[in-house]
């Protein structure tokens, strides 16, 4: 079994979704108490959270490069990044450490794709909804057309994931505000919904959505142990 490295901490709320869903899917592998060998290396979100909104850019990508070699140094066989929107800079650690990454859009796109789907609406931070490096992605190696939601629709999810859910906070007000957003791009088009934060899956299910969702955090830890167990 290889050793799974995560960057977590962005949230450790879904981190620690991340650390739930790897083992949980280790042991139904597995069977009996199997559970899966992982390294974490889990920041303060508080510093993170200040950069992204000052827009530093660069020094974020300086944490992300020396959070993946601290993963190297511990012998971690490849690098798991938990977050969505910090995959702006995934070419750069890349580039910064000999482990290979497992890219968050890729089992997504597997998935959509298996679907059967080519049109779908994304939600997450806005960084990952308003910058190229996710969409562009899912568009030129994919072939999906993303649709994000329009700019009010896109502060409120933005607002929901940096004021409640980072912090834990899961209100029913929110879900009907998220559920307001889906449905406004379901009206446009869209076929299915990525679940493009990995706290979003705090919120939102199934249940939630006419269309299906793509939880990144699920499909992000599930190709983990996969990659794990070299499949
Ligand atoms: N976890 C979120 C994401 O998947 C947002 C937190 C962050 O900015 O890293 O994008």
């Amino acid at each position: 079994m290889k050793i799974i490295g995560l960057i977590g901490g962005m949230s450790w709320e879904s981190s620690a979704q991340y650390y739930r869903l790897i083992n949980t899917a280790m042991r139904t592998r597995l069977g009996g108490v199997h559970s899966a060998k992982t390294l974490m290396w889990s920041v303060d979100f508080g510093e993170i959270e200040r950069l992204q909104h000052e827009g530093d850019w660069r020094s974020l990508t300086g944490l992300m490069i020396d959070a993946a070699q601290r993963l190297e140094r511990g012998g971690a066989d490849f690098v798991v990044l938990c977050t969505n929107t910090m995959h702006r800079m995934a070419g750069d650690i890349e580039a910064a450490v000999s482990l290979p990454l497992l890219h968050i859009v890729d089992p997504t796109a597997a998935a959509i794709e298996a679907a059967g789907l080519s049109k779908i609406g994304l939600l997450g931070t806005a960084f990952t909804m308003e910058q190229d490096f996710y969409t562009g992605r899912l568009a030129e190696r994919f072939g999906i057309e993303v649709l994000v939601p329009d700019a009010q629709d896109r502060a409120i999810v933005h607002g929901i994931i940096y004021e409640e859910l980072v912090a834990g906070i899961v209100s029913d007000i929110s879900r009907r505000r998220y559920r307001e957003v889906i449905a406004r791009l379901v009206d446009r088009g869209a076929e299915g919904i990525i679940l493009g934060c990995t706290e979003i899956m705090l919120l939102i299910s199934q249940q939630d959505s006419p269309v299906p969702v793509f939880d990144t955090t699920e499909l992000h830890a599930l190709a983990a142990v996969r990659t794990a167990l070299g499949a």
